[in-house]
């Protein structure tokens, strides 16, 4: 058995970086940025009015000052002349600025009289005119790597750039096994019971930024797992969840192991997701989740999430762990490391349910956060801070 970081080491060993691939910026959201990328042009390209009024020479601003308006700015429409003293161009949010001009008096400051303007209240020390530049300049980059978020995709729009390279989206295979399982909307036999992991671990994966293929569910026989191995060529990662613990329907590391499977390893020390497998067949990376569902979902959080984030070209990922109080009183923790269902409040109190038991996806449902306890954590009174990741 091995630590849980021991493990996540070993995984990560296993993966590699996907390609880059180039992708039109609508359809950019929330791929992860492979390369930096700089603007093409200064934004604003000129200095623009941030105000509706009046273009005039800073100089010439004081209270009771009269200009004779002389043409106008608006924004796709520039003036096109040069200010001469005592003249005043009329102007609109987003205009260029017209030469000669420095500042925009807002029209609630001024009164009009045909082509006459004067200015009735205190104008304020601010020109109104955002700078040529002052968002960004041509050449300033955008980082990678990082996860597209919309205003990044605004950015990288105003910057004159339409295809993004991202990296292409590891694809994962799931196979789900048992002779007990059934398909959602299927008609399970009195002995059976539906296929659960595969949809939540499908929807985890396509949430961490892979694109995750559910295979038909393996029965429990040598052949029936050969042919589900046998559908996972193209995969960048194969995800079998079931049959690999020791029972003897547990049959995923001997066909593995018989097809050639080069083991890192077996067993974790950690509560829930013990009997995880994980080694490379045929080149691929391939990781044996437990087959409890809380055990696979949990092993999903804490060993899936890295390797697609290596796979999506982030270099040592490391999990946001946060802290909270605890509200009640739990006892020490075994040996292996604990990853305890809890419920963090709006206020921030923490909650670690009673009942732990692998198989209660109405509880991990219920959580919004696993706390982790480290081999041999002592038993902790309310108030005590404890780590957690959200999930
Ligand atoms: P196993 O690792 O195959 O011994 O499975 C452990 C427990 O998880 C058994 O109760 C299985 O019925 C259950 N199980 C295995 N795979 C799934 C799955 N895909 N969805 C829901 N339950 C599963
Ligand atoms: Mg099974």
């Amino acid at each position: 058995m091995i630590s849980v970081s021991d493990a996540r080491d070993a995984l990560l060993q296993l993966t590699r970086e996907m390609e880059i691939e180039h992708v039109p910026l609508a359809q950019a959201a929330g791929r992860v940025l492979a390369q930096e990328v700089s603007a093409r042009r200064d934004q604003p390209p000129f200095s623009a009015s941030a105000m509706d009024g009046y273009a005039v020479k800073a100089a010439e601003v004081e209270l009771h000052a009269m200009f004779q308006v002389i043409g106008e700015a608006a924004a796709g429409h520039s003036f096109d002349g040069e200010l001469r003293p005592g003249q005043a161009v009329r102007i609109f949010t987003g205009a260029p600025v017209p030469r000669g001009a420095d500042f925009v008096v807002i029209q609630e400051d001024v009164d009009r009289k045909k082509d006459l303007i004067t200015i009735l209240s205190d104008p304020g020390p601010s020109s109104n005119i955002r700078p040529r530049g002052g968002d960004f300049h041509s050449g300033d980059s955008l980082a990678a790597p990082r996860i597209l978020r919309p205003a990044d995709l605004a950015l990288l729009a105003s910057m004159n750039i339409a295809e993004v390279p991202v990296r292409r989206r590891p694809i994962v295979a799931l196979i789900s096994t048992g002779d007990e399982l059934v398909m959602p909307g299927g008609t399970p036999g009195p002995d059976q019971i539906i296929a659960s992991n595969t949809f939540g671990l499908k929807a985890m994966l396509e949430d961490f930024g892979a694109e995750a293929r559910i295979l038909p569910i393996a029965a429990d026989t040598e052949t029936a797992l050969r042919m589900a191995f046998s559908l996972t060529a193209g995969a960048d990662l194969v995800v079998t969840i079931g049959g690999a613990s020791v029972g003897d329907h547990d049959l995923v590391a001997k066909v593995a192991g018989d097809l050639g499977m080069d083991r890192s390893f077996y067993k974790v020390a950690m509560r829930p997701g013990k009997p995880l497998m994980a080694g490379r067949l045929g080149g691929t990376p391939m990781v044996g989740l437990p087959g409890n569902p809380v055990s696979a979902m949990v092993c999903g959080h804490v060993f899936l999430w890295p390797m697609i984030q290596t796979m999506l070209g982030f270099r040592q990922p490391a999990p946001k762990i946060m802290t909270a109080r605890l509200s009640h009183e739990i006892s020490a923790n075994g040996p292996r490391q604990h990853y305890m269902r809890a419920e963090i409040s709006a206020a921030g109190d923490l909650t670690v349910f009673s009942n732990q038991d692998s198989s209660l996806l109405s509880v991990l449902s219920t959580a919004n956060a696993l706390v982790i306890r480290p081999p041999n954590d002592p038993a902790h009174a309310p108030g005590d801070m404890l780590s957690y990741i959200e999930i």
